[in-house]
């Protein structure tokens, strides 16, 4: 299945920049580049590892003035040789250099096509080309922190170990099946057992993990829920420090949803500002009413926005009855001025978390932050040496695993013969390899690798 072709395709983003670079991967990579770079050697004639200066022409005329990377296989990301061109950041630049790589005899990569080939030549595992795209993704501190560390690799040690001691295992049946003199069987379901139940605990440990993964990775679906004029646009633009969302102080100017993804220490809010929830009899203003209920029914979190200013009315009391059974705080807002709401009013209608906040005077947020945390990520969630499962693809695969080494002990405990464990051994074994790509379908291969951007 290697690729000796030689691809070719713009690396960095397409927009104005200091420095572009085009990236070729692949046998002829360094002859193709060669055609249309001048310097002082001919690339042919350097040595791996070198930055080249130099100049990119194509049909006579001077494209670029160019640093040019030349990196023989096996030392490169794709294990390929590589040669990247570093030019001025300019999109027509880009373009007339790749144009010219092009017309020299490599082809335009596909999407994801380098780190593929990283794959295919056993650089990486599948799980740390994936953890590639979460790297790139990456919208916080702690999803970054478990994207690097699946990449250097702490998913697929754990993987491997765990698919060496269901080897083992399956090894030994097989071994006693056909050699009984020499393998005595004497007790070994009850040996089995343990193992199996000691390596369901770390594939649940890697299942529970999922929950807080895909928190950091995708973020909190929250929505700001309160009364016109409360104060939601005004806590969205604190906590996104940007003056995206319109605040007004007509009653009802919020008319339809925005989302917007904000960074807290470490986790993500992709926060929907909602219109205020009343009895409305504006169509315009209606539809952003219904909107707001709905995006609050399938929101991870609600923050319901109370003002502080004014006596809490029948509007407030629904609006709590409306969170009573999702998971919500309560922000009593305006808390710069004397408030005319306390937290026992609220109490009287709520037993979520409150807190007393000002989005004017910034009073409140550190709390804010502290108990989403609390709510969201576990305690047991070490992020700095624990394996996190953050991809949902994994974490099908861990279901399937936990069910075969569940079906194992079934097994044992009906008392059936040796070789049946044998096959939920050897289900559970396979599966796992699909995570690292050991035993994994091309469709699937290629699924996981169109997902990436151009130049990966
Ligand atoms: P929304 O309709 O719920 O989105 O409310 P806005 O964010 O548009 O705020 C309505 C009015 O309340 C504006 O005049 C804001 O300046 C004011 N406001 C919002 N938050 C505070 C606060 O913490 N303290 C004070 N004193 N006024 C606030």
């Amino acid at each position: 299945m290697k690729s000796t072709d030689t691809i070719a395709a713009i690396a960095t983003a397409l927009g104005e920049s200091g420095i572009g670079i085009i990236r070729i991967s692949g046998e002829d990579a360094i002859s193709i580049a060669d055609k249309i770079y001048s310097g002082k050697q001919s690339l042919m004639e350097l040595g791996s590892h070198t930055i080249n200066y130099g100049h990119i022409f194509f049909e006579d005329e001077i494209i670029d003035e160019v640093l040019v990377m030349l990196m023989k296989s096996p030392r490169t990301f794709t294990g390929e040789d590589t040669v990247e061109i570093n030019c001025h950041g300019g999109i027509l630049i880009l373009e007339k250099i790749l144009h010219a790589v092009l017309e020299s005899g490599a082809r335009m990569a596909l999407p994801g096509e380098f780190t593929k080939r990283a794959f295919l030549n056993g650089k990486m595992d599948l799980s740390q080309a994936e953890a590639v795209i979460d790297i790139i993704e990456a919208k916080n501190d702690l999803a970054l922190k478990a994207g690097i560390r699946q990449l250097n690799g702490a998913l697929t040690e754990s993987i491997k170990t765990i698919r060496a001691q269901i080897l083992e295992q399956i090894a030994f049946i097989e071994a006693a099946l056909d050699d009984p003199e020499h393998y005595s069987m004497d007790g070994y379901s009850n040996k089995l057992r343990k193992i199996v139940k000691k390596i369901i605990g770390r594939i649940e440990y890697l299942k529970k993990s999922f929950k807080d993964g895909s928190i950091i990775k995708e973020g909190i679906n929250t929505v700001i829920i309160g009364k016109p004029n409360a104060g939601k646009s005004s806590i969205l633009n604190l906590l996104s420090r940007t003056d995206r969302a319109i605040v007004t102080d007509i009653a009802g100017t919020t008319r339809d949803t925005l989302t917007e993804n904000i960074k807290l220490s470490g986790i993500s809010l992709n926060i929907t500002d909602t219109a205020g929830i009343r009895q409305t009899d504006d169509v315009v203003e209606s539809i952003g009413v219904k909107k707001a209920i709905e995006a609050s029914n399938s929101a991870d979190l609600n923050l319901v926005v109370i003002d502080g200013l004014k006596p809490i009315d029948k509007e407030d009391i629904e609006l709590l009855e409306t969170v009573k059974d999702k998971n919500a705080i309560i922000l009593i807002n305006k808390s710069d001025k004397e408030l005319k709401v306390g937290i026992e009013d609220i109490k009287k209608y709520s037993n979520k978390d409150i807190i007393i906040f000002s989005a004017k005077e910034n009073i409140g947020v550190d709390e804010l932050e502290d108990m989403i945390k609390a709510k969201f990520i576990s305690k047991e969630i070490n992020f700095n040496d624990q394996v996190i499962i953050t991809n949902i693809r994994h974490q099908e695969i861990i279901n399937e695993t936990l069910e075969s080494m569940e079906m194992c002990i079934s097994s044992i405990d009906e008392g059936y013969e040796e070789d049946f464990f044998t096959i939920d051994l050897l289900n559970a074994y396979e599966a796992l390899g699909e995570i690292i790509g050991e035993t994994v379908d091309d469709d699937v291969v290629n699924e996981i690798f169109s997902k990436f951007c151009m130049g990966k």
